[in-house]
């Protein structure tokens, strides 16, 4: 990443903390690496040091460390635990539960358990891009297999709430997983306070490496896994990348640091409000959606009306400046963002809204950098969309 270009797109990946960049370097520098499966010397050390990561992150989430499974992604995470929960669960337990905004790698694997024969269920979001509890948990009974609810929403920030979900699931005895993936350094994320059977991790999402994740399946949760192998007790199958795994713990335990001493999501919090506030003085049309719903410190996802989010977009980014839209490409073209649909917005409107996430390396200059780019693009951008230019 440049110095003199301006990350406004944190929800999409970090930069690599230091620690673990030394780390990596290190790792790639040595000319031979043992399998932690292996019973010599080179695989009993790289096991060691596999399961001194292991214990430091069940450590910071209070789990047990066979509680925590390696994996390569977020997205991997995220589809073992639907996938695994539904085959693990009884033959008469065939609903999927799940709010409609999960990140389309829980929506994808809730539509390969539909073809294998699941009831999906999907609760929809109030406008503020909330889940009502009581919505979702009104669809968990005693057929569900497996609920599933994020902690914080990738596109809005705002936060869900899982921790009564996860009460009231567990009481009905149904598994219930929530992704954390967007929650990891922003604020603690702790199995006592969420108190979730399953849980995911994505570690280049708080400055770890890109290529490593974390699913917790906690004890007693019936579960099979669709991966193969001994691996990670039977939870995950396939060689293990310890180093990206002790990458992923030194990252979540600064970043657990972080959310714990406040003091980094607070000073984002106030960067943020104030970005807001400025963009809307100067344009008193731009929405801040979820704004009213408790959402993480660093999101912001305003919606510009009249504009064409992915042109102004493209003027950020000539600019200096990496921000994200509320569409995504699908299939090669660019589909309205399904989030923002489930909130209630028409696909014209899902395409006016761009999403700026800050990081722990954002300061006030940098924020006075992206109000101004706007105060340029915005308006041309407008006349764009009228066909002015
Ligand atoms: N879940 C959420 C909420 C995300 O934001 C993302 C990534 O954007 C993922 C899961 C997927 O994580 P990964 O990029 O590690 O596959």
């Amino acid at each position: 990443m440049s110095a003199s270009r301006i990350h406004f797109d944190h929800n999409a990946t970090t930069p690599m903390r230091p620690g673990v960049r030394a780390l990596l370097e290190n790792a790639l520098g040595r000319p031979m690496e043992g399998n932690p499966s292996s019973v010599h010397a080179e695989g009993r050390s790289m096991r060691r040091r596999l399961e001194q990561a292991r214990e430091r992150v069940a450590r910071v989430l209070g789990a047990i460390p066979r509680e925590v499974a390696f994996t390569a992604s977020g997205t991997e995470g995220n589809a073992l635990a639907l996938m695994g929960a539904f085959l693990g669960a009884g033959p008469t337990r065939r609903r999927v539960v799940l709010s409609a905004i999960e990140h389309p790698s829980l929506q994808r694997a809730a539509d390969t358990l539909a073809k294998l024969g699941a009831e999906v269920v999907r609760v929809a979001p109030g406008r503020n891009g909330r889940v009502d509890a009581d919505a979702f948990l009104a669809q968990v009974d005693g057929t569900t297999a497996v609920a599933s609810l994020m902690w914080a929403n990738n596109e809005t920030g705002v936060l869900q709430p899982v921790d009564r979900v996860a009460r009231v699931c567990r009481e009905r005895a149904v598994p219930f997983h929530t992704d954390a993936v967007q929650v990891a350094g922003r604020r603690p994320v702790r199995l006592h306070e969420v108190d979730a059977a399953m849980l995911t991790l994505s570690g280049h999402k708080f400055g770890g490496p890109p290529g490593s994740g974390v699913l917790v399946v906690r004890r007693n949760t019936p579960f099979h896994s669709v991966l193969g192998g001994h691996q990670e007790d039977g939870l995950r199958g396939g060689t293990q990348a310890t180093w990206l795994a002790e990458g992923l713990a030194l990252a979540l335990e600064e970043a657990a640091q972080e959310a714990l001493q406040g003091e980094v999501p607070a000073a984002l919090a106030a960067l943020r409000d104030d970005f807001e506030a400025r963009v809307q003085r100067a344009f008193p049309d731009v929405l801040a959606l979820g704004a009213g719903a408790g959402r993480l410190p660093h999101v912001s996802m305003l919606e510009f009306p009249g504009i064409d989010g992915e042109a102004l977009l493209i003027g950020l980014d000539l600019a200096g400046i990496s921000a994200s839209s509320g569409a995504a490409c699908a299939s090669g073209t660019l589909a309205p963002s399904h989030v923002l649909l489930a909130m209630g917005h028409t696909p014209a409107r899902a395409q006016s809204c761009l999403r700026f996430s800050l990081g722990p390396e954002t300061d006030a200059a940098a924020v006075d950098r992206v109000v101004e780019a706007l105060r340029e693009q915005v308006p041309r951008a407008r006349d764009a969309a009228r066909g002015l230019a």
